[in-house]
């Protein structure tokens, strides 16, 4: 069984999908509301950007 989630990184200034990541379901806890945030390099920006989780 493949119980995972495909998370999607946008790029926070110019909105560009950078990276996709996958995730298993189980390591969400309870707290489900939680969002990922990660300082990636936006080829797009040309510069680090903060990227956020998109699904
Ligand atoms: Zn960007």
């Amino acid at each position: 069984m493949a119980d995972k989630v495909i998370i999607k990184l946008v790029c926070g200034d110019c909105k560009e999908q950078n990276y996709v990541l996958s995730r298993g379901k189980k390591s969400q806890g309870a707290s489900g509301g939680e969002k990922l945030q990660l300082k990636k390099f936006c080829s797009r920006c040309r510069k680090h950007t903060l990227h956020k989780e998109k699904r």
